[in-house]
Formats: C-alpha cells, structure tokens, sequence
C-alpha cells in the first residue's frame, strides 16, 4: 500500500508524533494479548487501566477531567492503531468515543466530576444498552422502562447485544420515564446505571460469528434501582435528542476502523500472494490477483479520502450527518467485499483460522449491522435529499 497511499494532510506534527507514540504502546501492550482475549472472550480490565493512564482513553477529553484536550483526531488515531492490530477485543472507542461523550456533554456537575475522570483513567468501563430483543433499529419500540419512585428509579426490562457488557461498569442506559408519551421519542430518557446497583443482573455471554474477544452480552434490570440523581443530564424526556446529537460521532468512528481495518487486510493479502506460488510463479503474477488488489487499492484510497474529509469537517462542528451515514454504509460494505476477495486470493488458506484474514472476514459482517444498519443509514440519506414523502 506503501507506494500507493496519498499523504493524509489533515494530521500536523503533533498528531504524528502522538500515531508514533501510541502504535510503540498499542505494539507492547495490547498486540500481544488480542489473540488470548478472543479465546477468552473479552479484555481484561488492567489493560484498560494501562490505556488510561498512557492517556488513550481520553486524549480528546477536556483536561479539567484528565483528558488530554486534543481534537477528535487523536482519538481517531487511537482507532485506527488498534483495528491495525485487530484489538477489536478492546471495544475501547466505543467507551472513548461514543458512551463517554454522553457524560461530557450533557452530565450534571456532579455526574461528571464523579464518572468522567475514572472514565479517561480507565478504572471504569463504559457501555451503552439501546438494543432490546425486540427493537433495535426501531429504538423507539423499547420496553425498558423507568418509574420514578421517590428519590430512585426502578428500572425494568432486557438488553441485548450490549458490548463491555461483561467487563463494563457503568452503562448509558435508554429506558421510557413516560411510556405513554406521544410521540413516543419524548418519554425516552437516559440513565447512568453502576453495574452494582440492586437488580442489575449481567446476562450470558452470547456465542457469535465475529469479533470473538468482544464480551457482547445480555443485561436485565429486575426492579433495579438507582438513585434519581442519575438520569443523565437532570431531566427527563430528552434520551432521544441526546442520542441524535452523538450519532454523528458514532458512525464517523466506524468509517474510520473500517478503512483502518481494509487496509490492514489488503496490506496482509499483498504480501501472501507474493509468497504462494502456483504454475511455477507467484500468484501475485497473474493478472487476476493484479486486477482485484489494483482496485480494492483504489477503494480504500477513494474511502480514506472520504472519511479524512469528514473528521476535518467533524473537527471544525460541522452538521455532517448525511455524510457520516454515506461513509458508515459505503467503508463497511467495501470491508466486506474486500475482505471476502482477500480471503479467495489466500485459497484454503483463507478459510483457516490461523490466517487473520479468516478472522477479518468474520469481524467485517457486523459493521454493516451495528452503530445503526446499513439501511437506516440510507433512510438517513434519503431523509435528507427530501425523500421522505
Ligand atoms: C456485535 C454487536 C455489538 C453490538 N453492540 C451494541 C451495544 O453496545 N449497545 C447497543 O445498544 N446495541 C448494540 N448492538 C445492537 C445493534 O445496534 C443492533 O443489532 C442494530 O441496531 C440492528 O438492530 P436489530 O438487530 O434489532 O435488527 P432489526 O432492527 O430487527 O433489523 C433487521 C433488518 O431489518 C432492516 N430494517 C429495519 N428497519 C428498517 C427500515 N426502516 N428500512 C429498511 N430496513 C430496515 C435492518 O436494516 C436489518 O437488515 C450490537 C450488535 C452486535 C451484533
């Protein structure tokens, strides 16, 4: 890719410098252990407190909390270092990047100077729990429900697919303070919940295709209650804007693992078709594994230029959120695509677990699924050409 690959202007010396630092950190302490938190199924809460306290886990926080005060660019660099290495075991943006965010931005006083600095010192672990059995793109449809009762909560209902949902500590939790409201938007709300709280029960670790270290699980609230000082922001009815307002940063950290990730595997397949040989030469030499690897070359640059120009335009607080739906659709189907033409140019080889690229093909199938669907990211789009009748 060396050869081919344009200079990615958007980053300064600083930033640089940073990439240099991290990928020497991310090299010693997080390489080494991918391959026993995917036979474990999770990460392992020490390796979150190193990050933290090497200043990965808040480096675009505010410094008041322990952040380092960059831009969002830092915490892209820190993405884009780990899907380097496939540490997709440590679901480390979304804690930084996606749950974080809810408490910098819309906590109390007192939520933030409570969570937000164990947060960045990686002693707590973030998750957010939208998905239900039953609603997932439809988050609307939620059945978790809150009911004031004096000065708590009590939480009932069921999540699923919820990542850190083992090792995590501290869970953005969407639940209906008014089930009744109409439209049903304005009675969601969002609750800190501390996995200790009586009547959080962590469920099962749930078995899947991909992303073997990730700890996706089931969590239920059975009566569980909380103090009512912990609904996020102090009032009730506004979960739903406060999630429409961190989607954009969302699925700009998806675009940005996922060409990360396409290059790594194209990176990888380059090398092993100029090793394989068949009929005598390298497959590398026929024009097929040429052609294919030409364009998928071509890809990652068109989508690396893509996003680059989105993290500038997200850096300067630009509405960019039809382009950030653009490129969470487009990088994770190009992932897919691409890691499927990677594995057929390793042959059986491929298919086996002992290449990444077996790996890389299996973890690609849910970027189009999660962070919102592929789909809703094209009603998104077509909601914003004026398409929604
Ligand atoms: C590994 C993993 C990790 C996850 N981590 C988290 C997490 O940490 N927290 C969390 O809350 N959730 C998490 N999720 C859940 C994820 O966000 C949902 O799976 C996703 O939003 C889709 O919801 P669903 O699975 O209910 O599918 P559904 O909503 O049932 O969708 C099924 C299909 O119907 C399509 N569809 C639905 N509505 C429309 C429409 N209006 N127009 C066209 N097509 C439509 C979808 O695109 C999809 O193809 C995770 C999921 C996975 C697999």
């Amino acid at each position: 890719m060396e050869g081919v690959a344009l200079r990615r202007d958007l980053f300064g010396e600083e930033h640089e410098m940073f990439r240099e630092q991290c990928r020497r950190f991310v090299a010693a302490e997080i390489e080494p252990k991918v391959e026993q938190w995917n036979a474990a199924g999770r990460s392992d809460p020490e390796t979150w407190r190193r990050c933290g306290a090497a200043g990965y886990l808040g480096a675009n926080q505010p410094e008041e909390f322990g952040g380092a005060g960059g831009d969002f660019l830092y915490a892209a660099i820190v993405g884009e270092e780990l899907s380097r290495v496939r540490a997709h075991a440590l679901m480390l943006t979304l804690h930084s990047d996606i749950v974080l965010p809810y408490l910098v931005t819309f906590g109390t006083p007192a939520q933030r100077a409570r969570w937000v600095p164990p947060a960045i010192g990686g002693e707590l672990i973030l998750g957010i729990a939208m998905s239900e059995p039953a609603a997932g793109s439809d988050l609307q449809g939620i059945q978790t429900t809150a009911r004031r009762d004096g000065d708590h909560y009590v939480l009932n209902g069921s999540k699923t697919f919820i990542s850190n949902g083992q090792i995590g500590n501290l869970f953005v939790v969407v639940a209906k303070t008014d089930p009744a409201a109409q439209p049903a938007h304005r009675g969601i709300s969002l609750l800190l919940v501390e996995a200790d709280a009586p009547g959080f029960v962590r469920g099962r670790r749930l078995e899947k295709l991909g992303l073997k270290g990730q700890d996706t699980s089931e969590l239920f609230f059975e009566d569980c209650r909380i103090p009512a000082a912990n609904l996020l922001g102090g009032v009730e009815g506004q979960g739903f804007a406060q999630l429409m307002q961190k989607l954009q940063q969302e699925r700009l950290v998806i675009g940005v693992q996922s060409i990360a990730s396409c290059r790594r595997a194209l990176e990888d397949t380059i090398a092993y078709v100029q090793g394989r040989t068949a009929f005598g030469r390298p497959i590398a030499a026929f024009q097929n594994t040429q052609f294919t690897l030409a364009e998928l070359a071509t890809e990652v640059e068109v989508g690396q230029a893509f996003v680059d120009r989105l993290l500038v335009a997200h850096v300067r607080g630009d509405d960019v959120v039809a382009g950030v739906s653009m490129a969470k659709w487009w990088t994770t189907d190009l992932q897919k695509r691409l890691t499927g033409e990677c594995l057929q140019l390793h042959g059986g080889y491929g298919f086996m677990s002992e290449y990444p690229i077996s790996a890389d093909y299996a973890d690609a199938a849910v970027q189009s699924i999660y962070a919102g669907t592929n789909e809703i990211m094209k009603v998104i789009i077509a909601r914003k050409l004026g398409l929604d009748g």
